[in-house]
């Protein structure tokens, strides 16, 4: 059922304030308002306790067909891995979209990775949002409300536990929506409620140029991770057609940049395809991309889709020593979920074509 009116999740702790404000009601209750939102995570705001001016703001403001609402998508299915470390839900929005949040945790840390958009517009091949197609961007409080359903299960499995790191890998391109991804971000990383640190926070972009450019004007604190997947032109053409727009030489123009600039370390993702990607000729043209930058190379082997017939690499060690003697971090990407078809978008697609069997692991 659609709700009416604007969402509370939509607002930065400031337009909270000013909207208090502009309704009578002293800015200084956004405090509390804002501690029982993110801090707390109340989901019914009408039952807390709060001062007298605040509750009758709420009473009269807040609920369907009233002027605001808060984000509260429904939870269509959730599968755990074997490990049991892993929790991937399915959560339908409000007008019916369905996108993916998982909750990952190893090492004792705790990782939530959200989506940023319903499909994706950048059509790379290997990938089941990109198969799907772009439907719509997601509102900041969309994006908001998928941390807190995330620390509300944490919460209940694991009480001592706190969710410190977030990373935007889920469905959709963060750089394609930043607006609405920056002050998502903002709205996190507040210490007055959800609080992830910004250093804890990693978006993931597909090589959106102008949004790199961005972050670098605005010096954004927050971990950068640029999906490449190709060492030349042609390689990378093949399987993100995204690089029609911003070619290689651009993107890694813009990676430069942004590295000289901010001072910080860019993570590449690259996700291994069989007899695509995975070559040592590829694995030394791709040290040469980075000579002299500070960079983290991250393999990730690929998940299989319904829609792209390219194979898992059997050459990733390899691949990975190459990177390595030439000086560079290279790690393998734990995908912990990949029992539960972790990969981007995987589980809407499997749902999509078997809609009643997604069975969860034991
Ligand atoms: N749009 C952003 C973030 C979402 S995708 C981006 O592309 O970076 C997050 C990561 O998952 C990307 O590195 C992407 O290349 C990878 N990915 C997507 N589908 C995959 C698959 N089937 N197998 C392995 N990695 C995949
Ligand atoms: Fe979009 Fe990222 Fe998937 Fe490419 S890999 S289609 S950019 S979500």
């Amino acid at each position: 059922m659609p709700s009416a009116g604007a969402s509370l999740h939509d607002l930065s702790f400031r337009e909270m304030a000013e909207t208090l404000e502009a309704s009578g009601v002293n800015p200084q209750h956004a405090k509390a308002l804002w501690k029982a939102i993110y801090r707390d995570g109340d989901r019914d705001l009408h039952v807390r306790s709060f001062s007298p001016p605040l509750k009758r703001w709420l009473d009269e403001r807040l609920g369907d067909g009233r002027e605001f609402h808060v984000d509260s998508p429904e939870v269509v299915d959730e599968i755990h891995s074997s490990d049991g470390l892993t929790r991937k839900f399915l959560l339908r929005l409000s007008d019916g979209q369905v996108i993916e949040t998982v909750l990952m945790g190893y090492d004792g840390r705790h990782t939530v990775c959200v989506s940023t958009q319903a499909g994706c517009a950048m059509g790379c091949v290997f990938c089941a949002t990109g198969q799907m197609g772009f439907v719509r961007h997601l509102r900041p409080g969309e994006i908001v409300a998928q941390v807190l359903h995330a620390r509300r299960v944490l919460r209940e499995i694991a009480p001592h536990r706190r969710l410190r790191n977030l990373v935007m890998m889920g469905m959709g391109e963060p750089l394609h929506n930043i607006d609405s991804v920056l002050k998502a971000l903002d709205i996190i990383s507040d210490v007055r409620g959800i609080g992830i640190g910004p250093s804890k926070i990693a978006i993931s972009t597909v090589g959106v140029v102008p949004g790199i450019r961005r972050l670098a004007d605005e010096n954004s604190p927050y971990r950068l991770a640029v999906s490449l997947h190709g060492s030349t032109e042609e390689e990378r053409a093949a399987l993100v057609p995204a690089s029609q727009k911003w070619s290689l030489a651009m993107l890694m123009e813009a990676c430069r940049d942004y590295g000289e600039r901010t001072g910080k370390r860019i993570f590449f993702e690259w996700t291994l395809i069989e007899g695509s990607n995975d070559s040592p000729e590829t694995a030394r043209r791709l040290a040469d991309l980075l000579r002299g930058m500070d960079a983290h190379v991250n393999l990730i082997p690929l998940n299989p889709t319904a829609g792209y017939s390219g194979k898992t690499s059997a050459s990733g060690h390899g691949f990975q020593r190459i990177l390595r003697e030439a000086g560079f971090p290279c790690t393998f990407r734990q995908r912990r979920g990949i029992d539960v078809a972790a990969g981007c978008g995987m589980l809407k697609a499997e749902r999509r074509s078997k809609p009643a069997v997604v069975v969860p692991k034991a």
